[in-house]
């Protein structure tokens, strides 16, 4: 008989449901929108039904378990949300052994930027590699750690915020009460916000013009722009690609991993960015100079690469999370019985 798991994307405006076969097969999707406003109970309300009517559709496949990705601060231990600003009215709740209570199987819940890091090691970008690190790049910067295809969480549940790494000491305040954060210069609100202060110094009457128009400013218009080839735009993602060179430059020195993993809609603009990354990076990085891919010397290569699975790395991870504790289980019962 076949597994699945259930990976469940609980976003602030839509809620995802996946099922998913251990060999990373998409079995059932559905998504909604998420009524944050209607409350909590309504929520959990709605994604129990969902789930199963989910596994009604699977008769003939067992259910390992269901992962859920949430924005916010977990944790770990007693399966909880500390904190999160997409959720409000969740704080100290037992989501966790509420969920599991009502469908009665195991539950394991994630940080969703920890959920796509997973989700590209094990479908995407990382796949052939154990250890790796994801940047996302959407209206804030996230990211994830994975050792041994495993999320590293460090000791309360909190690792893997490379957001927060300060690029500028006295740049732009960031509400974690930092200056000058990678957020702050290389998030999709970060893009938005160089353009309206070069538009106030007057210095771009393209994107001035774009401002005015129906749709307004977006991290999307300013990169179409950039590629049109308006100067204020593309010094706006250059200096996005220098920021994201300088956090991967000490993320390198660190961690020495194989692979670091950039994803999130910001990704899209990869190409107007990616030049002053990597000159960043080089300049910055002794160990990514002795790894760099396009070098022949011989050796394991640092590689800097685009997410593969787009919006949907959160929903696999997710789906991944009970599979990890039942290989974990099963691997403990031969280690015992040996
Ligand atoms: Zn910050």
């Amino acid at each position: 008989m076949s597994t699945f798991a259930i990976g469940v994307d609980l976003g602030g405006t839509n809620l995802r449901i996946a099922a998913v076969d251990e060999h990373g097969t998409l079995l059932e999707k559905t998504t909604t929108g998420t009524q944050v406003a209607r409350g909590r109970d309504f929520v959990i309300n709605e994604m129990c039904e969902a789930i199963r009517a989910a596994v009604t559709k699977l008769p003939t496949s067992t259910l390992a378990g269901i992962g859920i990705g949430v924005p916010g601060i977990i944790d770990m231990e007693t399966g909880m949300l500390r904190e999160s600003p997409n959720l409000p009215g969740w704080h100290d709740y037992p989501v966790r052994d509420e969920i599991e209570r009502r469908l009665g199987t195991k539950v394991i819940l994630e940080n969703d930027a920890n959920s796509a890091a997973l989700g590209e090691k094990w479908l995407g970008a990382a796949r052939d590699y154990d250890d790796m690190l994801m940047l996302t790049l959407g209206t804030g910067v996230g990211g994830g750690i994975v050792f041994g295809g495993r999320v590293w969480h460090g000791a309360r549940g909190m690792a893997g915020e490379p957001g927060h790494i300060t690029v500028e000491p006295d740049g732009p305040p960031c509400p974690c009460g930092n200056r000058g954060c990678l957020e702050q210069l290389a998030s999709a609100s970060a893009v938005v916000r160089m353009a309206r202060e070069a538009i106030a110094r007057g210095s771009s009457p393209a994107l001035a013009q774009a401002a005015e128009a129906s749709d307004g400013l977006s991290a999307k218009s300013v990169y179409q722009m950039a590629v049109q080839g308006d100067g204020a735009a593309q010094q706006i993602y250059r200096r996005v690609g220098w920021a994201l060179g300088i956090g991967l430059a000490d993320l390198i020195n660190l961690l020495n991993l194989p692979i670091y993993v950039i994803g999130g809609g910001g990704a899209n603009a990869w190409d107007a960015f990616l030049p002053a990354l990597l000159e960043e990076v080089r300049k910055r990085s002794f160990v990514y100079r002795a790894t760099a891919p396009e070098d022949s010397s011989p050796g394991r290569k640092t590689i800097i690469t685009r997410a593969l699975l787009g919006g949907e790395a959160g929903l696999f991870g997710a789906a991944r999370l009970p599979m990890l504790v039942t290989e974990a289980a099963i691997h403990e019962g031969v280690r015992k019985r040996a």
